[in-house]
């Protein structure tokens, strides 16, 4: 737990990698290199194809299997796309939406967000809610003006007493895959005002939201990262494809 009772969460994003034939295997080694006590909750976001090998293979264990991104609506023309319902259908427990790499290159939009956080909540999910500035944005000082935007419509359909249920990941665009981390003291200042923000619908929620800081985190780097006051976990993106790295990155999480 973190000072303030928050259960810390290290979340593994595998992106475009990760084959059904390997995911099992992984899932093992995960297993087996975790202090599986519930102290640190850990999960596992894999491509969809991956996605039923990696829950049958975490069966029994605390290990939160999640998807990378879902379509707000149930059932629908929608044409390639995957509900929140056919996740959890195939025991799939959580969700990472509004990844900066999905605004990107596959045009998702904070007001599709806004449909997509609750609905993942309905189904039982938990939703990884990735937000953060760019370069352009950080030099131009207007993070804060970014972070409010981002925040306030993902999560303005989220009735108040479900806040506490979203996690919310800080990744500053500039961070993800550059090898470039955030210093801890400025990701925790942005993580804090992302705090306030919920605390401005509901105090109670917002002391017991998490809040995950994302971007090029490490075994090297993580403890520094992970001591500071508003960081409950972390979104591991490449050095969670070594299931050694992401145990380590969990352990580093204990406090
Ligand atoms: C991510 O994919 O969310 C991420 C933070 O990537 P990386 O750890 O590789 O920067």
């Amino acid at each position: 737990m973190t000072p303030d009772g928050r259960r810390p969460l290290v979340a593994g994003n595998w992106k475009m990698h990760g084959r059904v034939g390997t995911t099992s295997a992984y899932v093992q080694r995960l297993l087996e290199l975790l202090d599986d006590d519930g102290t640190v909750e850990t999960a596992v976001c894999v491509p969809f194809t991956a996605l039923a090998a990696a829950v049958e293979a975490a069966r029994g264990s605390r290990l939160l299997v999640a998807a990378q991104n879902m379509h707000q609506e149930d059932d629908g023309a929608y044409t390639g796309e995957i509900s929140s319902a056919m996740l959890a259908e195939i025991g799939v427990r959580g969700v990472v939406l509004g990844h900066s790499e999905r605004r990107l290159h596959a045009g998702e939009t904070d007001r599709a967000l806004a449909d997509k956080v609750p609905a993942a909540l309905t189904a039982g999910l938990l939703p990884i809610l990735c937000v953060g500035e760019s370069e352009e944005e950080r030099d131009a000082g207007e993070t804060q003006r970014r972070l409010r935007y981002q925040v306030q419509e993902a999560l303005e359909k989220v009735p108040t007493e479900r806040l506490a249920g979203v996690v919310v990941a800080y990744e500053p665009i500039w961070a993800i895959g550059t090898g470039q981390v955030a210093a801890p003291e400025d990701a925790d200042e942005a993580m804090a005002f992302i705090r306030a923000l919920v605390g401005d619908r509901s105090k109670e929620a917002a002391g017991r939201l998490r809040v995950l800081y994302g971007g090029s985190v490490k075994p090297e780097n993580a403890a520094e990262i992970l001591a500071q006051p508003n960081v409950d976990g972390a979104l591991v993106g490449g050095a969670s494809l070594d299931p050694a790295s992401l145990a380590e990155i969990a352990r580093a999480a204990r406090r």
